[in-house]
C-alpha cells in the first residue's frame, strides 16, 4: 500500500469509526423522526451523540447541526443570505471553492463581494477593517487553509468586526470554515467568538458524506431548504445516523489526543521541511502553519513530481490542482497568498494524519532525495 500523504484531501476511516458505523446501522435503524419505538431509540441516540460531540467542542448541543459535509454546511449559511436585502460579503482570498463559488451566485442576486488579500497566507485585521461597510452582512475567513496549512488569527479578525459593529447597530455574521482546523491546531469555538463554522467528517478519519454546522445563534438562522424539518428545522433530510456515530468517534479521537498528535506531527513536519530546504525546494507553508500540511515548490510541474512520488509508492497531491474537479483552484489559492503563478504551478502538497509516523516521514525524505539525484 502507498504511503498516504494526502490527508488534507481525505483520510482513512478509523477502525473505531467503522465499528461505530456498523453497530449503529444495525442497532439504530429506525428513522429518528418516526414516533414508534425504533424511531424514538434512534432519536435518543442521535441526541446523545450531539451532546457528546458538543461537549468535546465545548459548545452547547443546540448550536450543532449534522449535514452531509462541510460543503453543505457552507451552502446552508451562504444560501440563507438570499432571504436578506443584498449587502456586502467579505471573504479571504484563500477560501476553499465551497466558499468562493458563492461569490458569483450572490453577485447575480445583487450582492457586493469584497476579497480580503491573505498575503503570505495571513488575512490582516487592518485590511479587513478597511473593507467593512455599513451594509456588510457576512465575513468568511477560514481557520486553516487546505493548500498550505496557513492559519488565520480568527480571534483578532472577529474582534475587528465586533469593534466595527459598535459603530452601527447591525450584527455581522462571522463565518469560519474550520475543516482543516478541528483536532489539528488549538481551536476553541467559543473563545474565537465566531457565529458559524463548518466541519467535515472525512478529514478527521470519519466517513465521507458527513459534516457539521455550528451556529452560535440558531434561532436567527433561516435555511433556504428546511424540507422535512429535521435538525430542528435547520437542515432537512433524514439524519445519517451511522455516519454521525462514526463522526463522534472521529471527533473524540482527534480532540482527545490533540496535544500528543500536535507535538508528534510538529516534529515530523520540521524534519521534512529541513529535508526539502536542504534539497533546494522552497516551502510555501508559513512557519506557523498547521503542522499537518506542507506545500513546497518542486523543480518540476507539480503533476509530474506527484507522479514521480506515486511511482515510489507515495500519495501526495498537486498543490496547484487541489482536486481533479477544480483544476486551478489550488493555484488560485496560492496566488491569493501572493505567490507567483510560475511557482504555484510547481507546488506540491503533502498532508498528514494521526497515523503518520516517523518511518513514513523517513521514507518520504528518502524518495525526494532519490528524485533529486535522478533515481
Ligand atoms: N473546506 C475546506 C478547507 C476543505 O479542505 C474541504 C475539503 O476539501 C471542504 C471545505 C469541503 O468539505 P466536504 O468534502 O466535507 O464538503
Amino acid at each position: 500500500m502507498d504511503l498516504y500523504f494526502d490527508n488534507a484531501a481525505t483520510t482513512r476511516l478509523s477502525d473505531k469509526a467503522l465499528e461505530a458505523y456498523i453497530r449503529t446501522e444495525k442497532e439504530f435503524f429506525g428513522n429518528p423522526s418516526s414516533v414508534h419505538r425504533e424511531g424514538i431509540k434512534a432519536k435518543k441516540e442521535l441526541e446523545r451523540i450531539r451532546e457528546s460531540i458538543a461537549s468535546a467542542l465545548s459548545i452547547p448541543s443546540a448550536s450543532l447541526f449534522f449535514t452531509s459535509g462541510a460543503t453543505e454546511s457552507i451552502s446552508a449559511v451562504f444560501s440563507s443570505l438570499l432571504f436578506n436585502e443584498p449587502g456586502r460579503i467579505i471573504i479571504s482570498s484563500i477560501e476553499h471553492e465551497a466558499v468562493s463559488s458563492w461569490i458569483p451566485i450572490l453577485k447575480h442576486h445583487g450582492w457586493d463581494a469584497a476579497v480580503l488579500k491573505a498575503r503570505g497566507g495571513k488575512a490582516d485585521p487592518e485590511e479587513l477593517k478597511a473593507l467593512l461597510t455599513p451594509d456588510t452582512k457576512l465575513v468568511a475567513i477560514m481557520a486553516v487553509n487546505n493548500v498550505t496549512g496557513a492559519r488565520e488569527d480568527i480571534k483578532e479578525l472577529v474582534n475587528t468586526v465586533r469593534e466595527y459593529e459598535k459603530r452601527g447597530n447591525r450584527r455581522i455574521f462571522f463565518f469560519s470554515d474550520s475543516v482543516q482546523a478541528l483536532g489539528k491546531i488549538p481551536y476553541d469555538i467559543k473563545a474565537l467568538g465566531i457565529d458559524g463554522a463548518s466541519f467535515s467528517g472525512h478529514k478527521i478519519n470519519g466517513p465521507r458524506g458527513i459534516g457539521m454546522l455550528y451556529l452560535r445563534n440558531p434561532s436567527s438562522f433561516r435555511p433556504l431548504a428546511p424540507a422535512g424539518g429535521q435538525e430542528k428545522g435547520k437542515r432537512g433530510g433524514t439524519e445519517n445516523l451511522p455516519a454521525i456515530a462514526a463522526l463522534e468517534q472521529a471527533v473524540l479521537s482527534w480532540t482527545g489526543s490533540f496535544s500528543s498528535g500536535y507535538e508528534r506531527i510538529g516534529s515530523i513536519n520540521r524534519d521534512i521541511r529541513i529535508a526539502l530546504e536542504e534539497l533546494g525546494m522552497e516551502v510555501l507553508s508559513p512557519e506557523d502553519a498547521s503542522p499537518y500540511i506542507i506545500s513546497f515548490v518542486s523543480p518540476l510541474p507539480s503533476e509530474v513530481y506527484v507522479r514521480m512520488l506515486s511511482d515510489k509508492g507515495i500519495a501526495a497531491s498537486s498543490g496547484s490542482a487541489c482536486s481533479n474537479n477544480a483544476k486551478g483552484e489550488g493555484e488560485k489559492i496560492l496566488m491569493g497568498m501572493g505567490i507567483k503563478s510560475s511557482k504555484a504551478r510547481n507546488a506540491v502538497r503533502i498532508s498528514f494524519s494521526g497515523d503518520t509516523d516517523a518511518e513514513s516521514a523517513a521514507a518520504f525524505i528518502k524518495a525526494i532525495k532519490e528524485i533529486s539525484n535522478g533515481q
